[in-house]
């Protein structure tokens, strides 16, 4: 039996040294320098190759950053290795820096060698919590355009913030949110999305958009003029449920969205009309009265003159004597609306 080349143990692994000395002479990892992290704390991406990149969760992004830096030893064959980051409980905020440990495990074989040897390392890094480019400019105040809202339910306004809200990945940002006459303003770090948003309002919503744009200042390095847009929403002045003379006929509305859908309430015959047009000013006043007859035909009490009149159209739905309905009278005839 040879002896070990250092230590003089009756073991030879490789070159003449035994397991231990061999080993200790070529780890599995051959470099790791420690390693700055950093993390934007407003829109949670983190500085990878060159880059502001999302993650998900930051082990990954730890995980991602060491392994750039992790030099493996030639002589042996990685078969697979591991990297566990333990991140401190902390609460993000500017300027937080952590110290970062991770467990590295790792799997290689020596050449000539068949079973495995498995090595563990701390890596050491230090994820420091900043703000990136983008949200810091936000967070100065910048911004490209406006959307403007104006004729609006406050249900467009919430629904608006909210998308603004989940765009913070993208970079987008509201910087200001402004209650003015008639309506709310949105100041966004994004041209492109404010188009974007008023086009998904008009699609949910219905109305109609315009645009406008402002020369801001001058990109002197790419010679380019920098304008701020104004993108004005107007929500459709009608509502579901609201009933529209158009022509001859009586429609109540269904349902509003990039058009409006309408059913005509003496056919039942659904259209759908483009609000561009529509020339109807507004709405039909919808008044309340009672059933005054049932047989043999429905009556109601007409809502101004009083007189039990038969309305233009018939309902199949069933009504009683007192019952409430909800009529429209137009040109002197009276509708069913319900
Ligand atoms: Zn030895
Ligand atoms: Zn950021």
């Amino acid at each position: 039996m040879e002896l070990c080349n250092k230590c003089g143990k009756k073991e030879i692994f490789l070159d003449d040294l035994c397991k231990e000395c061999y080993l200790n002479k070529n780890p599995l990892l051959i470099s790791f320098k420690p390693v700055k992290i950093l993390v934007c704390f407003c829109c949670h991406k983190y500085f990878y190759k060159g880059k502001w990149v999302s993650f998900r969760k930051l082990d990954d992004s730890i995980k991602n950053i060491l392994q750039t830096r992790i030099v493996f030893n030639d002589n042996a064959n990685i078969s697979s290795f591991k990297i566990i980051p333990r991140i401190p409980k902390h609460k993000e905020s500017p300027n937080l820096k952590l110290d970062v440990e991770s467990l590295l495990t790792v799997f290689g074989i020596y050449h000539g060698k068949k079973r495995p040897i498995k090595e563990e390392y701390i890596l050491n890094s230090k994820l420091i919590f900043v703000l990136c480019p983008r949200c810091s400019r936000h967070k100065s105040g910048y911004f490209e355009g406006i959307l403007q809202l104006r004729d609006i339910d406050k249900e467009v306004i919430d629904y608006a913030v909210n998308e603004a809200k989940k765009q913070k990945q993208r970079g987008i940002f509201i910087t200001k949110k402004l209650g003015v006459k008639n309506g709310f303003d949105i100041y966004l770090t994004k041209r492109g999305y404010i188009h974007e948003l008023a086009r998904e309002l008009l699609n949910r919503f219905g109305g109609e958009t315009k645009m406008g744009r402002k020369l801001f200042s001058r990109d002197k390095q790419r010679s380019r003029d920098i304008y701020r847009v104004n993108v004005l929403f107007r929500q459709s002045k009608f509502r579901k449920g609201d009933i529209l003379k158009i022509d001859d006929g009586l429609f109540k509305v269904k349902n509003i969205d990039r058009n409006i859908i309408a059913v005509n309430i003496k056919t039942g015959k659904k259209t759908s009309i483009m609000p561009k047009q529509l020339r109807v000013r507004a709405a039909e006043e919808i008044k309340e009265t009672i059933v005054s007859l049932v047989f043999p035909h429905v009556e109601v009490l007409h809502p101004e003159t009083f007189q039990s009149v038969k309305p233009e159209n018939v309902k199949t739905k069933k009504l009683k004597i007192n019952q409430k309905v909800r009529v429209v009278v137009s040109e002197g005839k009276l509708w069913l609306v319900d």
